[in-house]
């Protein structure tokens, strides 16, 4: 049995997107065979003389995977980031995954007896649960307006001064978030930024040399918590990944792998490229601020598309599907019960994907702590291990620990 893909009177670049959707949807299937590329007309992935996608499926599956589909909106915020409003699309599904399903059955009628690698046979749903470190206090130049600033407008809740200026204060609140991961049997990732410290609106508030830095990386060490860069607002523009991960690992004295964008910042030219270059293996950037659900479409572990290459990223993407935001505390029911939709598709794929809270909503309102082991307990409902590994994404390559 042997995948072909026929491009016959593609152009080059063309040629190359479909064997990206190809592969990826082949590697997400669980079907590690070599695909051959043959210059055949009739554009389509097949096996054994079967159609397993037409053009029509391989272009969707590269417009939804690379993020094509939301930069073709034309709909860019004035920073440069996506337009979230711009969405007309079910980001509670993942139709990549679906696609990737449908091939699986397929296989399974075409050759009943092909023995499928073992690791996607024994793995199940595992949900990362994770941390952006945005800063380790709040005594800091926004903070200092935003408590005057909530008297005057309601809606702008913020902490009381008293609360704002204990340095201790939301070191503490991250070790009660540990502690309520650690009676769930969680291990957590958290993802400490590595650039100097700034006094811009985006910028780190702290340095990871700082010494008050160290008790939050030793909490989070003795947790056995995976540490990953948080890369800064402007280290794509400034090519300082490899510098901020660099600082990172002198102070853990141990190698970073992992890495978030500070404001799930990414670009879609050259972000991939960068992150590879700079030496890391796993991203979990891809997912929306304002929304639940899956950016790519894609349910668990995929390698994205790097332009520059015009092929398959040697970084692999955890999919981020949930982040925190205040609102969310208005309406918990409904929060969970899209949370629970996406877990089932992740169920259903046995795949992995990343939740992000920030230790600073905890702290600004406690109602966080029930939210959060809500969401806990949807992913264990669903029977996901969340002790914070990864499987390998293919043979005798790496696993998470
Ligand atoms: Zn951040």
């Amino acid at each position: 049995m042997k995948p072909v893909l026929s491009t016959g009177g593609l152009s080059r670049e063309s040629r190359n997107e479909a064997v990206y959707s190809a592969r990826t949807i082949l590697d997400l299937a669980g079907i590690a065979l070599e695909l051959r590329v043959s210059d055949e007309p009739g554009i389509a992935l097949t096996i054994n003389n079967n159609v397993l996608a037409d053009a029509r499926t391989l272009m969707d599956v590269f417009s939804i995977s690379t993020l094509r589909r939301e930069s073709d909106t034309g709909r860019f915020r004035s920073d440069g980031r996506f337009d979230e409003r711009g969405i007309t699309w079910d980001t509670l599904s993942a139709p990549v995954t679906a696609e990737a399903r449908r091939i699986r059955t397929m296989i399974e009628t075409i050759d009943p007896g092909y023995v499928w690698p073992e690791s996607m046979e024994s793995k199940h749903m595992r949900v990362i649960f994770t941390h952006d470190i945005d800063r380790v206090d709040f005594r800091d130049i926004f903070s200092l307006i935003k408590i005057p600033l909530q008297y005057i407008c309601p809606r702008r809740t913020w902490l009381p001064w008293k609360r704002a200026m204990n340095p201790n204060m939301l070191f503490s609140v991250f070790k009660q978030v540990l502690e309520l991961e650690f009676t769930y049997a969680i291990r957590s990732w958290c993802f400490f930024m590595g650039s100097g410290k700034g006094f811009g609106l985006r910028q780190a508030r702290y340095n990871p040399e700082d010494r008050s830095v160290r008790r939050w990386l030793n909490s989070a060490g003795s947790m056995g918590t995976t540490i990953g860069l948080h890369g800064s607002y402007l280290a794509a523009e400034t090519s300082r990944y490899g510098i901020e991960k660099k600082r990172l690992e002198r102070v853990l004295s141990k190698n970073v792998s992992t890495h978030r964008n500070h404001y799930l910042r990414l670009n879609y030219t050259d972000y991939w490229h960068q992150l590879a270059h700079a030496g890391f293996r796993l991203d979990s950037t891809v997912g929306y601020a304002d929304r639940i659900g899956f950016r790519a479409g894609i349910a668990s572990l995929y390698r994205p598309f790097d332009p520059i290459s015009g092929g398959q990223s040697a970084i692999s993407v955890l999919p981020l599907v949930y982040m925190d935001r205040s609102y969310h505390l208005d309406d918990p029911d409904r929060i969970i019960a899209e949370i629970d939709a996406v877990f089932e598709c992740v169920a259903q794929a046995k795949g992995q994907v990343a939740v992000l809270t920030h230790p600073e909503s905890f702290a600004l309102d406690d109602r966080w702590f029930d939210l959060y082991a809500a969401i806990i307990r949807t992913a264990l409902d669903k029977g996901a291990c969340v002790d914070g590994t990864l499987p390998s994404m293919r043979e005798n390559e790496w696993i998470i620990h």
